[in-house]
């Protein structure tokens, strides 16, 4: 039996990073990982799906070069190298967390491990005991049940052609990032959502506007129109009145959301979980059981990246007696279609909802200079406060940067700043953030 000061199972965004700072801190840490470091974000994620995006972006911008002056273009777009460069971008990321990981103080043993009580875990059949255990196993996709025939977005980066016909079952973010990137690499991308609205998270307002661009740019969306099967080429789906419709692709990509990765012998520790909101704990990530927590995806509170990296360093800071006080109340947010979008807080739909009294203050990048600059004018943000330009309350917006504005927001709301307050910030100009001050001025 080993015995160490913390066990962490997964090397995800969430686990490798409390492991360096666990480690930082002089703590002896086993990591177990049954797959790649790095977890979702890393390999099947933020990053190959950003790559993606800057490919998309770069094809989208060739296809206005004419704005730019640039006439008679030709060129090839070569798919494989696209995934070739998503390689290579993820291998040196991999790396580098692979080197974080070869501290003196944190061994990763590369495999699955299973609890066989509530501090004690087993794998390759050594046993590790530990009075801290920080689960961090992530999510994996849900699935429509009863229809077969659909890809994953794990699959649809590593296609080894583009297909001709794409259709994206899901309008949620990575229903919206595939149909922006692969419409944008040619695709014929049609999408079929159940709601009314892509982006359920999303002001409507925004998410509205920001599927008008992508249908501008080709992509067909049906809303409020439920999958009930796919055979071969053909998705069937109902509409709203209950008439049979049927869309035909080559590829039908299946994006319905995730759910937290839950392993049979997480019985055996003790803890409270269930299937659709994954393991429960407190306000300190902690499970129903002393000394094991939970971060990340599998805790189904904010399935990001970010929140599980900050879930971890905030679990390790309480092993080690540091008072952190991470701002998890306000968590920023964004997609990366083109243009892209992102927010922190209330939307609209939340305040009206909820009957909170709000103001709210628009501003278009259609009257920003950088932004017709860039000829990006397609854009709208959303400024929420308590009314009489009161305390920042959220920011909901989509256009070029606009998760960068959206920060910015963040940060004045984990400072309690008042919309009067940030109307006396001077920003640089000429900057796409004076969208943001624009707002706040009106
Ligand atoms: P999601 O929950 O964002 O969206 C799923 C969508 O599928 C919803 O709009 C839902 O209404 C729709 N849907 C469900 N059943 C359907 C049906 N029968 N027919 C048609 N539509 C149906 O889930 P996702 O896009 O799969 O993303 C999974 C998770 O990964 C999310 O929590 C997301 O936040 C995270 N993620 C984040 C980023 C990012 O931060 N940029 C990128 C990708 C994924």
């Amino acid at each position: 039996m080993t015995q160490t000061d913390l066990i962490i199972i997964g090397a995800g965004s969430g686990g490798y990073r409390a492991a360096e700072h666990a480690a930082k801190h002089g703590l002896k840490v086993v990591v177990f990982e049954a797959g790649e470091v790095g977890g979702t974000c890393l390999n099947v994620g933020c990053i190959p799906t950003k790559t993606f995006a800057r490919h998309a972006e770069i094809m989208l911008t060739l296809r206005e070069a004419e704005v730019f002056g640039l006439q008679q273009l030709h060129y090839d777009f070569c798919f494989p190298q696209v995934v070739e460069r998503k390689n290579q971008v993820i291998a040196t990321l991999r790396n580098g967390i692979e080197t974080l990981l070869a501290s003196p103080n944190v061994t990763l043993v590369r495999a699955r491990a299973r609890f066989l009580d509530a501090h004690t875990v087993v794998a390759n059949e050594d046993s590790y005991t530990a009075p801290h255990i920080i689960v961090a196993t992530g999510s994996e996709n849900k699935w429509l049940s009863g229809i077969e025939g659909c890809l994953t977005h794990e699959q649809l980066l590593d296609l080894p052609l583009l297909p001709r016909r794409l259709c994206i079952i899901g309008a949620g973010v990575i229903g919206m990032e595939f149909a922006s990137i692969f419409s944008a690499f040619g695709v014929e991308v049609t999408v079929v959502e159940f709601l009314k609205e892509c982006l359920p998270a999303l002001d409507s307002d925004v998410a509205k506007r920001l599927r008008k661009v992508l249908e501008k740019r080709g992509v067909a969306f049906f809303m409020q129109a439920a999958v009930k099967r796919v055979v071969g080429h053909v998705v069937t789906f109902e509409d709203k009145k209950g008439a049979l419709h049927t869309v035909e692709a080559d590829t039908v990509l299946m994006a319905v959301g995730r759910k937290p990765r839950l392993q049979p012998d997480f019985a055996k520790a003790g803890f409270d979980y269930d299937e659709r909101t994954g393991i429960k704990v407190d306000d300190h990530l902690q499970t129903t059981v002393e000394g094991v927590y939970a971060i990340g995806d599998v805790n189904g509170r904010q399935m990001l990246a970010h929140a599980a990296e900050m879930q971890g360093l905030h679990v390790v800071n309480q092993i080690v007696g540091v008072d952190d006080h991470v701002r998890f109340d306000i968590m920023p947010a964004a997609i990366f279609t083109h243009p892209e979008a992102a927010c922190v807080g209330v939307s609209e739909d939340q305040c009206k909802q909820k009957g909170q009294p709000y103001e709210c203050r628009k501003a278009f990048y259609r009257a920003n200079g950088k932004a017709l600059a860039m000829n990006e004018t397609e854009g709208l943000l959303k400024l929420f406060s308590e009314p009489e330009g009161g305390r920042i309350i959220g920011c909901h917006a989509f256009g070029a940067h606009s998760a960068d504005m959206v920060q910015e927001v963040a940060s004045l709301m984990c400072c309690d700043t008042t919309v009067n307050e940030l109307r006396r910030m001077v920003h640089i100009h000429p900057t796409l953030n004076e969208v943001l001050l624009s707002a706040a001025q009106l």
